[in-house]
């Protein structure tokens, strides 16, 4: 069985500027500075105009915090207004970018399609797509939270050799619970996370399937987090309001004190 080191990352969606980015990352490190975080790795997914600001606070403090971005283009260059490529978050030094977050998919019409060629994009440049996949209330109702999640995580990965996706992380968060304070039961996150890793194990291999990290999110808090991360299927979170309270964001990074 392999170990996998849980990831905890903060998505701030389209909040903090590049000043309070600057603030909120500093007040994490110092948070964890005195302690030995290395059993958890913990990531920060800023928007993009941040990312300069934090590449240099990491660098310069050789911070183990990890950053990343929110969304990658489809494409590496070219006439695409409005689009970040990969080759240029790889040059910022990003670890991981979110692919296919459920508010991409619902005000942006992001297909499973467009998904699988962003997590693509991801690989040609080196980051690690966090492929966020995960049912709507009306899913959730009609039992088919499992057979829906597992269709997106197929389409996220079409043609994926698997050199890459033995290293893609896969967040589940169930739509109905992102931002409302519906926290899924542990049971629940478990039963899709752990179909997940099956359906990658029929996909791949079973060592690949272990390899992978799959992250629960969907109002995670620091009293709700020790509960899910005891589900063995439970890599981590991907966490949004909670990750823009440095201090609540630190409590779920150390959730097992
Ligand atoms: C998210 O944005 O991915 C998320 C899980 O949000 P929240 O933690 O606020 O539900």
């Amino acid at each position: 069985m392999t170990t996998r080191t849980p990831l905890m990352a903060g998505n701030w969606k389209m909040n903090l500027n590049h000043l309070e980015a600057i603030a909120h990352v500093q007040k994490l490190a110092f948070a964890l500075a005195d302690k030995d975080y290395d059993a958890v790795e913990v990531a920060v997914l800023p928007p993009f105009v941040d990312l300069r600001s934090v590449q240099t606070l990491v660098d310069g403090d050789k911070l183990k915090i990890k950053y990343g971005a929110q969304d990658v283009s489809a494409h590496d260059s070219g006439a695409y207004t409005g689009e970040i490529s990969g080759s240029m978050l790889a040059k910022l030094k990003c670890t991981y970018v979110a692919v296919g977050h459920s508010e991409r998919r619902q005000y942006h019409n992001e297909s499973d399609e467009l998904c699988n060629a962003k997590v693509k994009a991801a690989y040609r440049h080196g980051i690690t797509p966090i492929l966020c996949v995960g049912e709507g209330l009306d899913v959730r109702k009609a039992g088919q939270q499992v057979p829906h999640t597992l269709a997106q995580v197929e389409g996220g990965l079409k043609d994926l050799p698997a050199e890459q996706a033995e290293s893609i992380v896969i967040a589940y968060e169930p739509v109905w619970a992102i931002g409302t304070g519906e926290v899924a039961t542990p049971e629940d996150a478990q039963e899709v996370c752990g179909a997940i890793r099956t359906r990658l194990a029929e996909l791949y291999s079973q060592e690949l399937a272990d390899k992978v990290r799959i992250q629960y999110g969907g109002s995670v808090k620091s009293g709700n987090i020790a509960a899910i991360m005891a589900q063995p299927d439970v890599d981590g979170a991907l966490v949004g309001g909670a990750a823009l309270d440095a201090e609540e964001f630190v409590k779920i990074v150390r959730f097992r004190d």
